[in-house]
């Protein structure tokens, strides 16, 4: 069975498993631990499940990988083989991000979007993320 998949529909596989628990969602979610903030992942009550969620707050965490994102990074890149598929891919990707971020603030969610690029400087990130969550209490 598993032969019979396109290597289209493997990609895609593989995306998928990529896309849960990647190293910079772990560096964000280190980050808030060590901060002392709490929070939920994949939380169900916000559309798109965001990777870190504060329902106290009423704020959500995404964190994008910068290839699979398209962030235009010096981390992003299109492949040369396959280049179709890929921009096809990363469009789906990018519209997909702005809808349910539409949808989050329309249900009065706020969104903070942490790039893969952005995890690497944890100082800068760790301001950036006290500034948008506020004091730690709140839960
Ligand atoms: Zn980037």
């Amino acid at each position: 069975m598993a032969d019979r998949l396109t290597r289209e529909q493997r990609s895609a596989h593989m995306a998928r498993i990529r896309r849960a628990n990647t190293k910079p969602e772990l560096v964000v979610r280190r980050l808030l631990h060590g901060l002392g903030y709490r929070f939920r992942t994949q939380f169900a009550g916000v559309p798109g499940r965001p990777d870190v969620a504060f329902p106290a707050r009423r704020r959500c965490v995404q964190v994008h990988g910068c290839f699979w994102h398209a962030h235009g990074c010096h981390l992003s890149h299109t492949p040369s083989t396959r280049t179709e598929f890929w921009e096809a891919k990363f469009a789906r990707n990018r519209e997909r991000d702005e809808r349910l971020e539409r949808a989050a603030t329309a249900l009065g969610w706020e969104i903070m979007t942490i790039w893969e690029c952005e995890t690497r400087d944890t100082v800068d990130l760790a301001k950036r993320l006290t500034d948008f969550l506020g004091p730690r209490r709140l839960g």
